[in-house]
């Protein structure tokens, strides 16, 4: 790695005026004790900071990156619906395909509406789900992130776990109090808590594989759980597929677990990597959306035609023959590579993966939940970081996140990745 001159040069002007000189917490890099790298461009699996060093990205902007940077599709979409315009603040023919496919994609889903980030998108799903139960009540689960709004910042996982703030002030105890968070996993708590108080449950909220406390997949008896009695209690069960939707497979989680909630949340993939998210599910619950219904919720820039272009896209890629047999293969590799790594060396590593998400956990025990994630050795996992960094592999500046692998990964950058590991992890013994 050259120098970080030029980065240093952007974050010092940038902590100036920007707080904390981001414009999201995690990417500051605290945790893992550096400055963050200001990026320059990007192509394919590659990225390239300000300073001409060159990595190879599996972060992926956080999910939305499927297809790897600057996929040739998906730029073509966005220059085609920029040649009409940037934005009408009118209906375009655009959001209307777009909602289509995901009703097609995802069965569940029988209306959609488009919103510009996956916090609008579970914000509103929870006001749609109170306004339809007549209840309060909101219940989630510890480590699971599910944006930024008020009645959502209890016990959240990755960015609030890395800086280690509980909640957040500025959120109102009046707010929270309405909120009820439960271990992840935890099927019995779950059963116990709904038995006493599922009447007054408006809706049950979870990241149907969680990613924002590190990777964590479910047991399927929890997500069975939950739409059990959710039913059972007149509750909305609402999977936040903004990270796993579309990424797991074409239908998200609920078509990989075989688990129907009543609404689901998206965002990340669907926007191609633009700011998109989408909330949806039964129609008797989305008819209630203002101007159908009386439940308000608005955007001057939802729907945005470049945005929707470029989700288009990206979806229209993800239905080619054997796009995720393939993501798949290359993502057991990555894993299986890890695993063997860890086991040469005679090293404890919580390996985690579900199809392209995953994560290498420094701890001796298996991670099920929050509680496990939070076992993990954080000094190690900064010293890996690093130590990853130079060798050109970026990734998720936190233990609490997962990281993502694209279609435009190669083999050889699996490869890439597995000798930086060996040469990262072996220091350690
Ligand atoms: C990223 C994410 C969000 C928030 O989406 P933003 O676009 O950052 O507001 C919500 N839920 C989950 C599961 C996420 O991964």
């Amino acid at each position: 790695m050259k120098q970080d001159e030029r980065s240093t040069l952007l974050y010092e002007r940038a902590k100036k005026r920007i707080p904390g000189g981001v414009n999201s917490p995690v990417r500051a890099c605290r945790s893992v004790g550096r400055n963050p790298l200001f990026i320059d461009r990007a192509q394919g699996s590659r990225m390239t900071d300000a300073d001409g060093n060159e990595f190879i990205d599996f972060v992926g902007s956080w999910g939305p990156l499927i297809l790897g940077h600057r996929h040739p599709a998906v730029i073509a979409a966005i220059e085609k619906a920029l040649e009409r315009g940037v934005s009408f603040g009118a209906p375009v023919d655009l959001e209307v395909e777009l909602a289509e496919m995901v009703v097609e994609a995802v069965p569940s889903v029988e209306m959609v509406r488009m919103v510009n980030s996956g916090t609008e998108a579970t914000m509103s799903a929870i006001r749609a789900a109170r306004a339809f139960t007549k209840r309060d009540l909101l219940v989630k689960f510890d480590g699971c992130y599910h944006g930024h709004a008020d009645t959502l910042l209890v016990a959240a996982g990755s960015g609030i776990a890395t800086l280690n703030i509980a909640g957040s002030p500025g959120v109102p105890e009046d707010t929270i109090r309405q909120t009820v968070s439960l271990p992840y996993n935890d099927t019995e708590a779950f059963n116990r808590f709904m038995a006493e108080q599922g009447g007054r449950v408006a809706a049950v909220i979870v990241e149907p594989v969680a990613g924002n406390m590190g990777l964590v997949p479910p047991h399927p008896a929890f997500l069975e759980a939950l739409r059990e009695q959710a039913s059972k209690n007149g509750s909305v069960l609402i999977f936040d597929e903004v990270m796993t939707g579309f990424r797991l497979s074409y239908g998200g989680a609920q078509a990989l677990y075989n688990v129907t909630p009543d609404m689901s949340c998206f965002g990340k993939i669907v926007g191609g990597g633009m700011p998109v998210g989408a909330y949806g599910g039964k129609k008797e619950i989305m008819e209630q959306i203002a101007p159908e219904g009386p439940v308000y919720q608005a955007g001057t820039l939802s729907g945005n035609p470049l945005a929707m272009a470029a989700g288009i896209a990206t979806l229209k890629e993800l239905q080619k023959p054997g796009f995720y047999e393939t993501l798949e293969e290359c993502s057991a590799r990555l894993s299986d590579g890890v695993l063997r790594l860890a086991e040469q060396l005679g090293m404890p590593l919580a390996v985690n993966r579900v199809g392209s998400m995953m994560s290498f956990f420094f701890t001796d025990q298996p991670v099920n939940n929050f509680e496990d994630a939070k076992t993990s050795n954080l000094e190690r996992f900064a010293e890996y970081y690093n130590r990853m960094l130079k060798k050109g592999i970026y990734l998720p500046p936190s233990q609490f996140e997962a990281l993502f692998v694209s279609a435009a990964h190669e083999t050889a950058d699996v490869d890439l990745f597995l000798a930086a590991a060996e040469d990262a992890l072996s220091r350690f013994s």
